[in-house]
């Protein structure tokens, strides 16, 4: 195996099905990373693209050897092709952006002059989303205060995965073993000094979003489950009130029955009452049941991602050859 030389920066970008941006993404990145002038890596990880994202990244890596290309043999989900890509980085400092350009590449520097004054992690904030429905809006915004009243952790509002990682930082995530993995999550919780930039995110510069509402929604059960029990809690506390009330009504029945001579009607109340509690029950039930099959993930300790092949150009690949050669 060849060695190169750490760079001091790496660029991770997951991409699905990106084949209308994954040019400009590129063009774009090595713009601003060459205006760096640092050595840097770009690692594209695509995560079991079924167009043409793949061979387009092969055609940079063929002529440009700043570029990898880690192919998963099928989709595993944006979570785990940011892992991926953060396992594979050699960078002292990793940023992590997505390929469709709504986070803009040129705030780089800006990132990279945190981390120079001893910032580990620089993660964007957004102030604005730009060209986003406002269905994506308002879930977004219900998403992040809801998680954050739901988990002890202190995850920042309006922050996604673009952000610059030291490698501390990095390792420390590397090493965490979880399955079900809400990487913005697991940033707040590691620690080290994390500072906000604030900054405009664009709309998607081509392409259709990768997150469907049943994406959207796993993906907010994966954060809750990941960093809160309070959930859990909720089948008790449900439970109590509902015992306490129907106990209050029970009293109530008796004491018509006894002390009164009201006819007890209304089977439809009844039934209403019923539903009404059994759906509460299956709700909850279904709930721990999110819990438990976590478990069950993590249990099971099947890799995250599965790595079909790594594809990048061969460095100094005679220096190499005249290394590899028997010395007499
Ligand atoms: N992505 C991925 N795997 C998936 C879904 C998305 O690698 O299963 C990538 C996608 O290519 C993009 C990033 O994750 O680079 C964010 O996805 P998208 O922009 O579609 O999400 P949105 O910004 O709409 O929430
Ligand atoms: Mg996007």
């Amino acid at each position: 195996m060849k060695t190169r030389l750490a760079p001091t920066y790496s660029v991770v970008v997951p991409a699905f099905n990106e084949q209308e941006v994954i040019a400009e993404t590129y063009k774009r990145l090595t713009k601003v990373m060459t205006d760096m002038a640092e050595p840097y890596e770009i690692i594209f990880v695509n995560d079991g693209s079924r167009d043409n994202t793949a061979q387009l990244i092969a055609e940079f890596c063929s002529s440009d050897s700043s570029v990898r290309l880690i192919n998963f043999s099928r989709n595993f989900g944006h979570m785990a092709a940011i892992s991926a890509g953060m396992e594979h980085s050699r960078g002292l400092a990793i940023f992590v952006i997505d390929a469709d350009l709504q986070d803009p590449p040129e705030l780089f520097p800006k990132l990279a002059e945190k981390w120079r004054e001893g910032y580990h992690v620089a993660y964007g904030k957004r102030t604005k989303r730009k060209g986003e429905s406002i269905f994506k809006r308002l879930s977004a915004r219900f998403f992040y205060r809801f998680i954050r009243s739901m988990t002890s952790v202190d995850l920042p509002p309006d922050t996604g995965e673009f952000r610059l990682i030291d490698r501390k930082v990095c390792d420390a995530i590397n090493k965490l073993p979880e399955k079900s993995r809400y990487i913005r999550g697991l940033v707040s919780w590691v620690g080290f000094k994390q500072v906000a930039v604030e900054y405009v995110r664009e709309e998607r510069f081509a392409g259709v979003t990768k997150y469907p509402l049943r994406k959207m929604i796993s993906f907010a059960m994966d954060a809750i489950t990941s960093f809160s029990h309070k959930p859990l809690k909720l089948a008790t506390l449900v439970g109590f009130l509902i015992s306490v009330l129907s106990f209050v009504y029970m009293l109530y029945v008796f004491y018509q029955v006894f002390f009164t001579d009201q006819t007890i009607t209304g089977w439809a109340s009844t039934v209403a009452i019923i539903l009404f509690t059994q759906g509460i029950v299956l709700m909850l039930l279904g709930l721990m049941g999110e819990y438990i099959g976590r478990i069950y993930t993590e249990l099971q300790n099947r890799p995250l991602y599965i790595v079909q092949e790594i594809i990048e150009k061969e460095e100094n690949e005679q220096a190499d050859d005249r290394n590899n050669k028997p010395t007499k």
